[in-house]
């Protein structure tokens, strides 16, 4: 049995480098974690732009993530819930489904809105009792793609292409529902017992809550790293650190070109989003909902008024209103096309909106790890000494990352034991 203290290393301090960091803190053991951006977050960040809280990328917190609850101290987040359901544009309206067991007077007010027939309501029902009340069906299901499993389960093709085309895949990024359907399951049972939320400052509260803990010295930020190899990582100035374990924490891209040899994984394309921030100090809708393109016409499938969500999202007096995009699409008229379609979805006041920013995100969820699940997740030792986590390795959300970085973690304590 070895006494001496293991230098340890974490490449990454995005939720999975955070949470790896998380645990080995708890077991005692020290660590540096490397990384490349100039604060902690990797995919979950926020920039504060003329007193409004931009996300880089329109993104949520389901409150029953199992890892997160956990991990987070929500009372501390200050979490501010979105109304369980969806408003619906479809042929020239709105149409609310509400949750019936959260908002029973809502759906029974729109429940008689011929848009979604009675069986898909019902096996709405259906399928809500079988995620909450079989445990882990997600797992037990073949892996089959989410569409073909809505389709068997008996949804109408008009409600998977208005409902769950626009809701989930504005949750896959992708429209087609290739995406497995156990992560559909999941994620349906997660939203079914908890919605969806955001902090009242932001996504990157997430983060930055997780840093707080971290032992003084242990992180360094502005510090990308070139080059890995067991027991050696290079830094783009040149330092070389030598270290007894080391964790490579980053997205699926960046572990590729740091782990060409090692990883052994197929690389496929990463989902890409796109969000326009707009500000206005006008009347805009009142329900902290989400918005959806029942449609499918495009190119916004999702808008939402944060700051009916989360107040501190805007200033006083103002708000802050996101257009969400599947894809990066390139285009001059990107900003044009999209006021269009908000002036039909909420009227003509929002040809008056200021456009704020626009986020490209092109790696925003690994495109793999979404299409099988697989049994488990990947083996996060590489070889001895070197280990890897992150979304791609577990499933594509938070509560993906975190697992994944705690159990890259328990992995180093295993063998430094
Ligand atoms: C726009 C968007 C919306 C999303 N919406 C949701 C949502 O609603 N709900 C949900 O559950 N999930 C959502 N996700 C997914 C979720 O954010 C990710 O799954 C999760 O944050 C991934 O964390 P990670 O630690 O695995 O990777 P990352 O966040 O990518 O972290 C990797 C870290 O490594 C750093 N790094 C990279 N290269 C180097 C290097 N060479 N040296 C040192 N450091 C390096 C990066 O800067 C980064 O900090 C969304 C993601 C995006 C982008």
């Amino acid at each position: 049995m070895s006494t001496a203290t293991p230098s340890i290393a974490i490449i990454g301090a995005g939720l999975s480098g955070l949470a790896c960091a998380r645990t080995l803190t708890k077991a005692g053991l020290k660590y540096t974690l490397y990384e490349a951006a100039d604060a902690v977050g990797g995919r979950v960040r926020s920039d504060v732009v003329d007193g409004f809280t931009l996300d880089r990328g329109f993104q949520v917190l389901l409150p029953s993530y199992p890892e997160a609850r956990r991990v987070l101290d929500y009372d501390a987040l200050k979490l501010r819930p979105f109304y369980r359901g969806a408003d619906l544009f479809y042929k020239g309206q709105f149409h609310r489904l509400s949750d019936p067991f959260t908002h029973p007077r809502d759906a029974l007010k729109h429940g008689r809105d011929p848009f979604v027939s009675w069986m898909d309501k019902w096996y709405t029902i259906v399928l809500r009792k079988e995620v909450l009340t079989t445990r882990k069906i997600e797992r037990r299901i073949p892996e089959i793609e989410t569409e073909d499993y809505l389709r068997d389960f008996g949804f109408s093709e008009e409600f998977i292409d208005r409902f769950f085309r626009a809701f989930f895949g504005g949750v896959f990024l992708e429209k087609d529902l290739r995406t497995s359907a156990r992560m559909f399951l999941f994620l349906y049972s997660m939203f079914s017992t908890g919605g969806a939320a955001l902090p009242a400052h932001g996504m990157q509260a997430i983060p930055d809550q997780m840093a707080v803990s971290l032992p003084p010295g242990s992180l360094r930020l502005n510090s990308p790293v070139a080059s890995v190899s067991p027991g050696e990582i290079i830094l783009s100035s040149g330092e070389i650190v030598h270290a007894d374990h080391i964790i490579v924490a980053v997205s699926e891209e960046v572990a590729a070109r740091l782990l060409p040899d090692l990883s052994g994984e197929k690389h496929l394309p990463a989902r890409s989003t796109t969000c326009l921030y707009f500000t206005t100090d006008l009347p805009v809708p009142e329900t902290p909902t989400i918005y959806l393109d029942g449609d499918g016409r495009g190119p916004v499938n999702s808008a939402c008024v944060l700051s009916k969500i989360a107040p501190h999202y805007a200033p006083a007096g103002q708000h802050l209103i996101s257009a969400s995009i599947i894809g990066s699409p390139c285009s001059e008229e990107l900003e044009t096309v999209v006021r269009d379609q908000m002036a039909r979805w909420f009227g003509e006041s929002a040809y008056l909106w200021n456009h704020l920013r626009t986020y490209q995100i092109r790696h925003a969820l690994p495109e793999a790890r979404q299409l099988h699940l697989g049994d488990g997740p990947l083996n996060a030792v590489l070889v001895p000494g070197l280990y890897r986590c992150g979304d791609w390795c577990e499933d594509a959300s938070i509560n993906g990352a975190l697992i994944s970085g705690r159990r890259a973690a328990e992995a180093v304590i295993g063998a430094a034991a």
